[in-house]
């Protein structure tokens, strides 16, 4: 593989124009009308904050979600034009923190409005900070149900600016869900009582939701990643991430040996085993590998399937390469373990996860490459 050091034993390759494609993608089909975001959450969903949000700058993203006050800060200090919301909301003291960074808090509970509004008139200042409601999740926002909270925050939005009012949905990957039109519902009940300001509700399975759920601006996370946004249909995003690990030994095998811990893998004919540095301390979730001696889900060499067999261990997986052409799965080769072909989703499927989950788990040792055709500057 390309520009790969030596000592690299698995490498992440993270395709910034796959990544970039799929941003175009998502804000066309909002619309000229509707602003697309990036949500760079939790370190760009484990991708690399920077090298993630600096490539949504360059294909004209302007505005963006984090978690906390410390990957707004990060996101700051990549540009001073950005607009940066702050999911957390707003921690007790630390107004300050936003204001002299111009960062955002997104408040999602009267307590938040209360402090806001007070520091200020404080200040003599209206800063600009999004409202959010809670239509279902039960998690962060003013239940839309609570009218007389809703009329509080409306009041005490006058001492601030209210640049954005928001939801989150609870089911849009679930396309079919009833849960969703109730949101959408109910999110549009609340804003009566609320201050007039651009409206956001869909994520990036509520862009597939129809234009009925786009509003003012829309958030994708997951699907820029190349994530699965819905399920049911096929995954209209580029995959953006490959990971490989270099083939460590190789090794024949008789039948009747057993591969890895628990010996859980029974040899019923003679096999030739791949033994690659990848495992779940990068990331690559025990629950991924097969259980007893069934196989587990294909690596690629070159164009050659190979199965992982054996438990996944800390930091190895076991491959069969007994159907690899001789000279091809060889000491320092590279076997993929996800890619185009078995994506993240088909892993995590196994594992009774959600791609969010591998994505973010997967370990600083793995080595990262960030693929970028397009000139950048
Ligand atoms: C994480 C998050 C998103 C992005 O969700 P995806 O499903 O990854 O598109 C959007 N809005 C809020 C409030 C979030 O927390």
């Amino acid at each position: 593989m390309d520009g790969i050091p030596e000592d690299a034993r698995a490498v992440l390759e993270i395709d910034l124009d796959a990544l970039c494609a799929n941003w175009s993608m998502l804000a066309g089909m909002a619309g000229p009308n509707v602003v697309c975001s990036g949500v760079v959450k939790a370190d760009g969903y484990g991708l690399g904050l920077e090298p993630v949000a600096r490539a949504l700058m360059q294909q004209g993203c302007k505005v963006f979600f984090v978690a906390s006050l410390s990957e707004g800060r990060r996101l700051r200090g990549l540009s001073d034009s950005i607009t940066v919301y702050i999911l957390d909301g707003l921690l007790p003291g630390a107004a300050h923190h936003y204001v002299s960074l111009g960062l955002r808090p997104v408040l999602s509970s009267l307590p938040e409005i209360v402090e806001w509004a007070a520091f200020n008139r404080e200040s003599q200042s209206r800063f600009p900070a999004a409202i959010q409601v809670d239509t279902g999740m039960n998690r962060l926002g003013i239940p839309v149900t609570d009218h007389q909270a809703l009329r509080e925050a409306a009041a005490l939005a006058k001492n601030f600016e209210p640049c954005l009012i928001m939801s989150h949905l609870a089911c849009a990957d679930t396309p079919e869900d009833p849960m969703n039109a109730r949101q959408l519902a109910g999110f549009k009940d609340s804003l009566s009582l609320l201050p007039d300001a651009p409206l956001s509700l869909a994520n990036s399975g509520g862009i597939f939701l129809g234009a009925d759920y786009h509003f003012d601006l829309v958030r994708p996370g997951i699907a820029l990643y190349g994530g699965r946004a819905f399920t049911g249909g096929v995954n209209p995003v580029r995959p953006v991430v490959r990971l490989c690990a270099r083939i460590l030994q190789v090794r024949d095998t008789a039948a009747g040996e057993t591969v890895g811990y628990g010996a859980s893998h029974v040899l019923t004919r003679p096999a030739r085993i791949a033994t690659i540095g990848c495992g779940y301390a990068d990331g690559f979730l025990r629950a991924i590998g097969p259980s007893g001696s069934a196989l587990g889900p294909m690596g690629f060499i070159g164009d050659y399937p190979v199965p992982v067999i054996g438990r996944v261990s800390m930091d190895l997986i076991t491959v069969d390469v007994t159907n690899v052409p001789d000279g091809l799965a060889v000491r320092g080769g590279w076997v993929e373990v996800m890619g185009g072909r078995v994506t993240v989703d088909d892993l995590t499927d196994r594992a009774g996860t959600i791609g969010y989950e591998l994505l973010t788990r997967l370990s600083n040792r793995i080595h990262r490459i960030y693929r970028r055709k397009v000139a950048s500057n």
